[in-house]
């Protein structure tokens, strides 16, 4: 039974279940909330599910009556209506336990957001302009069917199905879709998807899903590379676990050391922080290994491969460790500790992916397993959940490419693209472009037909407000009206090989012209972009600069006195591809020659607070992909950075605390 199930099932028990605000729930309600069951002045709470990341923490949703204004018989008139109030953490979920994230909290914004599309939409004008006229359900589901059904016609592989994510039944829907169409297996268009860690995981365990590590029974925990108090895989889950690892036992409180490329919010939780060169996480992980090999402190190498064991052996502290830019003393002190401790961890991720992200991370599995903790309490264990379905390849940019008929749910390709990819061009050749999403956002701009869903709380809770459909009922009208079977054979997935190496990365741009490494990472409040249109989540202080609605691109302070750059300051950042302005923000744990900046701004369309503010820093990326999964190399990319003026209209919330000063980065 999946958690969604199993949520439903709660719902309609007797049985108690506290709420998130720790008030007493007197009545579990069915889902979808009929206006005539809402008394005046009385809340009600419904577990549901947090769709705004992968994570899916659980959540309450209180609900009360609202009021809201229709039109009737062209007349106003004031309809009632269950309106929810307020989202909370299910203290019940063993994701959240009862917390939420701000974009979780914010959430509820989107539901009655002003921009939300009420109904379906045709094109009226050019592609890529927002010019759209409404047209009936049937109109619309007929056109897109005929479009649809020409193209199966002629050449099934030329249907691309864009996804966000892929998670639970809209998964199943999805997947069920393209397989009757003959079409390829959906393709996850995000950066937020995780892919790397998923194979990484398939590799060495087998294991189908990212997995979990068990940071609140670790004694010492080794971070490399993974923001998990950040925007990482499941900051809600990690933040507590963390919680637990650091005051959650009366003896102990764990140590984190971090090594990232970045003063990310985890490494600024740290105990300490190995400020690592971009992309030198694979060479950090052999070295550990080899330390632990010849302390005598992997005290379970018999389990790891022996040629993964000769590879470790055989590596060169000094050369891999002066290739991190890295302290070798420091980095032997750490992994003592590490070997030493009665639960060690090491929690690896890719943040920020880079071309060898995939090696580090099957490295930092066989170093868990050198140190005894995988699938152990304080260790490494397999996913809560193995993942619904697994797209066939992350090539959004491929699939898009060959594409005639493109479908869009749940991803925003114009945004989350490169523009060297050629998403724009394969946008305006596409014969038929088709969206999904709720809002008319960059790649809906680009469509000739919106189909928009239902809010996640509509499908489950609130009846829906507009004329909107969930997507799995758009699919099965699709469906009936092209008389697609219900169900084709699935070929079986190929298992993989082990391997595990250590390729320098890759970075596009000559280092003398571009000197500086470019790191877009997934930010705190607006995630892979998708958090940008809610104003609650611009109002929120960007945890490095402290900056609300607009997020500067941060550099070292060696860089700023060499461009004559002050927070604030507007400069241009650079690549081979493209270009874009933003202010800065001299951060004082910046490494030098490392540029960063968190993603969520830069969409041309995606409602009134998020349209035209500020640059994305996906647009200028070189168009390179992490090879065994498709993932986009987010760090792959060098730039150089200029000054262009004073600073103009940017605002940070807590200037004087983040005033720069000495820091020392070994
Ligand atoms: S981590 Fe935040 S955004 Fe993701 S599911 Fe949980 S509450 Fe929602």
């Amino acid at each position: 039974m999946d958690r969604r199930n199993f949520f439903r099932i709660l719902s309609t028990s007797a049985g108690a279940l506290a709420d998130g605000c720790t008030r007493k729930t007197d009545k579990l309600i069915p889902m979808l909330v009929p206006e005539h069951e809402i008394v005046p002045g009385e809340e009600q709470w419904h577990p549901a599910v947090c769709t705004e990341c992968g994570a899916g923490c659980g959540t309450l949703v209180r609900i009360m009556e609202g009021v809201r204004q229709i039109e009737r018989n062209g007349e106003q008139v004031r309809q009632r209506i269950a309106a929810v109030k307020k989202i909370e953490g299910n203290p019940l979920d063993p994701v959240s336990g009862g917390r939420l994230c701000a974009r979780g909290q914010a959430s509820v914004q989107s539901l009655y957001h002003p921009d939300r599309l009420r109904g379906p939409m045709k094109r009226t004008g050019d592609r890529g302009k927002p010019q759209f006229a409404g047209v009936s359900w049937d109109d619309a589901l007929a056109l897109a069917a005929d479009k649809i059904a020409k193209a199966r016609a002629s050449d099934p592989a030329r249907i691309a199905f864009l996804t966000g994510p892929l998670a639970g039944a809209r998964s199943v829907a999805i997947a069920r879709f393209v397989e009757a169409l003959g079409a390829p297996a959906p393709v996850v268009c995000s950066v937020a998807d995780f892919p790397v860690e998923r194979r990484a995981a398939e590799i060495v365990f087998g294991w189908k899903g990212l997995p979990v590590y068990d940071l609140a029974h670790a004694h010492y925990a080794l971070g490399v590379g993974a923001d998990f108090l950040g925007g990482w895989a499941s900051p809600v889950y990690y933040s507590r676990q963390f919680g637990n690892f650091r005051q959650g036992r009366r003896d102990i409180r764990g140590q984190l050391v971090q090594a990232e490329s970045r003063l990310s919010i985890t490494a600024g939780a740290a105990d300490r922080w190995l400020p690592l060169r971009p992309g030198s996480e694979p060479q950090f992980l052999a070295a550990v290994g080899r330390i632990l090999l010849e302390s005598r402190l992997a005290r379970n190498a018999a389990q790891v491969p022996a040629p993964v064991l000769a590879a470790f052996q055989a590596a060169d502290v000094g050369a891999l460790v002066a290739a991190c830019g890295l302290d070798e003393k420091r980095v032997r002190e750490v992994v003592q500790e590490l070997g030493e401790s009665e639960a060690p961890l090491v929690l690896a991720g890719a943040s920020i992916v880079q071309s060898n992200s995939l090696d580090a991370i099957v490295a930092s599995h066989y170093v868990n397993l050198m140190l005894g903790n995988v699938g152990k309490p304080g260790g490494v264990l397999p996913p809560a959940q193995a993942a619904a379905t697994a797209p066939a390849n992350h090539g959004a940019a491929e699939a898009l490419a060959r594409a005639d008929v493109v479908l869009i749910d749940g991803a925003n390709p114009a945004y989350t693209l490169p523009r060297s990819s050629g998403v724009f061009d394969a946008l305006a050749r596409a014969g038929t472009v088709i969206g999904f999403n709720r809002f008319l956002d960059d790649s809906g701009a680009w469509s000739d037909l919106l189909l928009p869903d239902h809010d996640p709380l509509e499908s489950e809770i609130v009846q829906p407000l507009y004329d909107t459909r969930a997507l799995e009922q758009t699919l099965a009208d699709l469906s009936r009206k092209m008389n697609l079977p219900d169900r084709v054979p699935v070929t079986p997935a190929q298992p993989l090989s082990h391997t595990f190496d250590l390729a320098a990365p890759a970075f596009d741009g000559d280092a003398g012209e571009y000197p500086h490494t470019f790191q877009p990472y997934l930010s705190l409040q607006f995630h892979d972009g998708r958090g940008s249109h809610l104003p609650w989540l611009q109002e929120l202080p960007d945890p490095a600069s402290s900056a609300i609605w607009g997020l500067p691109v941060e550099i070292d302070p060696g860089t700023g006195m060499k461009l004559r750059v002050s927070n604030g300051d507007m400069v241009r950042v650079e690549s081979r591809l493209g270009w874009f302005e933003a202010p800065a923000y001299v951060h004082p744990g910046a490494i030098p020659g490392v540029a960063s900046m968190a993603i969520g701004d830069g969409h041309s369309h995606y409602g009134r607070y998020a349209s035209g503010r500020g640059a994305n820093p996906i647009a200028i990326l070189a168009p390179v992909w992490e090879k065994s999964t498709g993932a986009l190399v987010l760090g792959g990319t060098r730039v150089r950075l200029s000054r262009v003026g004073a600073r103009r209209d940017w605002i940070q919330f807590a200037a004087p605390d983040r005033e720069e000063r000495g820091f020392e980065h070994r």
